[in-house]
């Protein structure tokens, strides 16, 4: 199970992570610096490769009336909003406290759009007192909840419906939440009725309609299956005197973990226009809300080795980041490269690498060559979307800290918790 090292591979967040004389880079800063710095578990992110995900979809738009609502479920962080409001985003949000969130950093409510399944009644208030742009409305409950909400406000929610546009889970195993069996959204078959209930209720404003169909997409067949399907039910509404101001296609667009080719917003973005055009509803205003592919490979994840331990059947490396930091590993199955922060000669073994948490599932990679010593960082790719905020404090862990990179400057954006953080709140009995 010994070779030669093989180059490790460009990185995924390239230009922005980088070799330099063998040490691996944050922009200008090496991730060494970081580890030594602030310790580790800890989250890296590069602001120039947030600036350059949002210029992917700026270029992509040029003039057309494209609303980009970041989907900021995937990484939260305040300095990251703060990024991204600056830039001119809106937010796709799923609860009251991305709400507050957003509204913390100064984000504009007339670019917010408000998704998810279980929107409660006070979550609908802030929403209505912010005057958020639209409320994707998933079932006929939610709407009658919402119409009662707004009418007690003395208000309207403007609203879409999110329509599960049920686009062949055959032809696109990725897709995971346009499917018939899905919790999300309203099946399309049923949307027309629910359209038209909408438009009798008292604190009901018809905007728009929206879908979801998945996230990691790297192909646009999907999203064009979904389109078709949606644009029927807009010129059936429109037909029924029911008139739709935007188009929201959600999110989606896939990154490259491995060896993906994902999916680039210039040629989503196209091909829908195409599509509109030909269909003579060009009118429509677009709205997108990718997550993903804005963050996920702006930010790595360095962990220490603390131990090799080479048993009969595997080695295993144990390193001090565990599940409750990245989750993606174990819960997804999910696939993240792993680079030495100092390039070391030598041959390689095989390792899975595994985290301190009493949990078989506590892995973050499996099977891979590496030339490694204990106290080595590794850093875990692709690490700026689903990472931090999944993360938990199983196994008594604190969370680790997350810190930007800019240039040659770095700051520190969310302290490193502590055990008496863990411990506030919780009580014994008298
Ligand atoms: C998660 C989510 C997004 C973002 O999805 P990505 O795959 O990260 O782009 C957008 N819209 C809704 C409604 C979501 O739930």
């Amino acid at each position: 199970m010994t070779a030669t090292q093989p180059l490790p591979p460009q990185p995924a967040g390239h230009p922005h992570f980088h070799y330099r004389d063998g040490a691996l880079y944050a922009e200008g800063v090496p991730l060494q610096t970081l580890a030594d710095r602030l310790g580790t578990p800890l989250y890296v992110y590069s602001r120039g490769a947030l600036a350059a995900a949002w210029s992917s979809y700026r270029d992509a738009i040029g003039g057309r009336d494209v609303l980009v609502c970041y989907g900021m479920k995937a990484n939260s962080n305040l300095a990251v909003l703060k990024e991204f409001a600056r830039l001119g985003a809106g937010f796709d949000i799923v609860s009251g406290g991305e709400l507050h969130r957003v509204l913390s950093v100064g984000g504009d409510p007339a670019k917010i759009v408000f998704s998810g399944v279980g929107k409660q009644a006070w979550e609908m208030r802030k929403a209505l007192e912010a005057d958020v742009k639209c409320f994707n409305v998933e079932s006929e409950a939610e709407l009658h909840l919402l119409s009662d909400v707004a009418t007690s406000l003395g208000k309207k929610a403007r609203v879409s419906l999110r329509v599960n546009p049920d686009v062949d889970a055959g032809a696109h195993p990725y897709i995971s939440t346009g499917l018939k069996e899905n919790k999300f959204g309203i099946a399309i078959v049923d949307a027309p009725k629910v359209y038209r209930i909408a438009a009798a209720l008292p604190g009901i404003t018809i905007a728009g309609v929206d879908c979801h169909i998945g996230s990691q997409i790297t192909e646009v067949s999907p999203y064009l299956d979904a389109l078709d399907k949606l644009l029927d039910l807009i010129d059936g509404l429109r037909a029924a005197g029911i008139e739709i101001e935007h188009l929201d296609l959600g999110g989606g667009l896939g990154i490259r973990y491995t060896d993906e080719t994902p999916l680039a917003p210039a040629t989503l973005i196209d091909q829908v226009y195409a599509k509109l055009q030909a269909r003579k509803l060009d009118h429509l205003k677009l709205i997108l809300e990718p997550g993903r592919s804005l963050v996920g490979n702006a930010g790595v994840m360095l962990t220490t080795v603390q131990f090799l331990k080479h048993a009969e059947a595997r080695n295993f490396a144990i390193v001090d980041a565990a599940m409750n930091d990245l989750i993606r590993p174990t819960l997804y199955d999910a696939w993240h490269g792993l680079l030495p922060v100092q390039r070391r000669d030598g041959p390689t073994l095989e390792y899975d690498v595994v985290g301190p948490v009493c949990e078989s599932g506590d892995w973050l990679a499996k099977q891979r060559m590496l030339a490694v010593e204990r106290g080595d960082v590794l850093a875990i790719e692709s690490a700026g979307a689903y990472g931090m905020v999944m993360a938990s404090n199983y196994n008594t862990r604190a969370r680790a800290a997350e810190v930007m990179v800019d240039g040659e400057q770095f700051h520190v954006i969310r302290q490193r918790e502590t055990v008496e953080d863990l411990l506030r709140g919780e009580s014994t009995l008298p």
